[in-house]
């Protein structure tokens, strides 16, 4: 039996600018059910923050499940340049693009 060796590879993981990162949130407040209200999906977090907000001022209700999504892409480190529509931009901090 002869033992394949596996070269290491190191890569880089981006996150794939060419898909936009998912933020949602869910009302799971309440005592035997939950509510279940949805804030539906956005690709910023202040809008799931301002639907809570409301959702909160509505109902009393103040507990939620938060979901974040993203895609990822590994670039082989032997590639330094990975496809220019995969490389994250660096962007100020606090501007949307
Ligand atoms: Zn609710």
């Amino acid at each position: 039996m002869t033992r394949r060796v596996f070269r290491y590879v190191p890569f880089t993981i981006v996150q794939d600018q060419t898909a936009e990162p998912e933020y949602e949130a869910r009302c799971v407040s309440g005592e035997e059910s939950e509510c279940g209200a949805r804030s539906g999906t956005y690709s910023a977090p202040g809008p799931v923050e301002e639907w809570q907000r409301q959702h909160t001022q509505e109902t009393g209700h103040r507990r939620y499940r938060r979901d974040f999504g993203d895609y990822a892409v590994l670039c082989p480190s032997s590639e330094p340049v990975a496809p220019p529509e995969l490389v994250a931009r660096v962007r100020p901090a606090g501007r949307e693009p």
